[in-house]
């Protein structure tokens, strides 16, 4: 018998934020490892787009219009994708927003909200709604799972210009460690993703960038922005039975910048 520990064969993977950038990029990568998968996003249309991305690759998969920051929102799509699906068995609570590039002085409140509401508020809604589920279905018989929230280096760096944002990201890393430890009686797992400069529309406008290009991406070992695809590997581990020891932890995908 083959060994396949990365077989997601019978696995649900709800990756919020899933249609496109770095989200779409483990979506596309769940289903191809077998896992049937729900998209969350606010943009209809992208999330059918990336649906019949997915599905063109043989995965069969759902988009549900979500704004992740309202908690009614996320516990209808919740509710209507247990329903599609009978189960969810990994979340990637990777929606987000950036806000990068004012004066921290500058920094509406509006702007600290609205950061905070998504990729923060976000996270602890859909982390909640998922907990709920997990929790209940272990205590049916059925344990386990896996929790993954997508920060970011500013949650561990010093993120100038960019501290409301960086707020969000060390939040979720704290509270993915909570997770980690409350709900590992349940069986369920839960980790941190910390994507460093990654090609996205979140930094399209630093791309053609020539001071980026020379005093950031310059400083990347590999010597290139990160791409979507660089977190295919980094999803399937995590939700595949190949991590089932592997909980409470961060990694740091982004090409070597921070240890640099
Ligand atoms: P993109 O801007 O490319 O994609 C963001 C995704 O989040 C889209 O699918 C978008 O869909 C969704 N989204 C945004 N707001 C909401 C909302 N309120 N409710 C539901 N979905 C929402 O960003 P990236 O792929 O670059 O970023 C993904 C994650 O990675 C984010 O959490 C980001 O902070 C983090 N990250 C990114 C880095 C980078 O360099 N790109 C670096 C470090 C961390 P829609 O608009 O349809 O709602």
């Amino acid at each position: 018998m083959a060994f396949a520990p990365f077989d997601l064969t019978g696995k649900v993977a709800l990756v919020t934020g899933g249609n496109r950038g770095i989200g779409l990029g483990m979506a596309q990568s769940l289903g191809e490892a077998g896992a049937r998968v729900a998209i969350w996003g606010r943009g209809s249309e992208a999330n059918e787009a990336a649906v019949a991305t997915l599905k063109k690759a043989g995965a069969e998969a759902r988009g549900y219009k979500v704004d992740v920051a309202d908690e009614g929102q996320v516990e209808a799509a919740m509710a209507q994708t247990l329903k599609d699906f009978g189960r969810v068995d990994s979340v990637f609570a990777n929606a987000g927003i950036g806000r990068g590039g004012t004066p921290f002085i500058e920094t509406t409140t509006q702007s600290y909200r609205e950061v905070l509401g998504v990729n923060l508020d976000g996270v602890f809604f859909t982390m909640r709604a998922a907990c709920r589920h997990m929790s209940a279905r272990a205590e049916a018989g059925d344990p386990g799972g896996s929790l993954v929230g997508v920060a970011s280096l500013a949650a561990i760096e010093g993120a100038a210009r960019n501290e409301a944002y960086a707020a969000t990201k060390g939040a979720v890393l704290s509270m993915m460690r909570g997770l980690a430890v409350e709900f590992a009686r349940h069986g369920v797992r839960a980790n941190t993703i910390l994507p460093g400069w990654i090609a996205t529309d979140m930094t399209a406008y630093m791309q053609g960038s020539a001071a980026i290009a020379d005093k950031v991406i310059k400083r990347v070992p590999i010597r290139r922005w990160g791409e979507p695809r660089d977190f295919a590997g980094i999803a399937v581990y995590l939700a595949s039975d190949a991590s089932a020891f592997h909980t409470g932890d961060q990694f740091v995908i982004d090409g070597g910048y921070a240890i640099f």
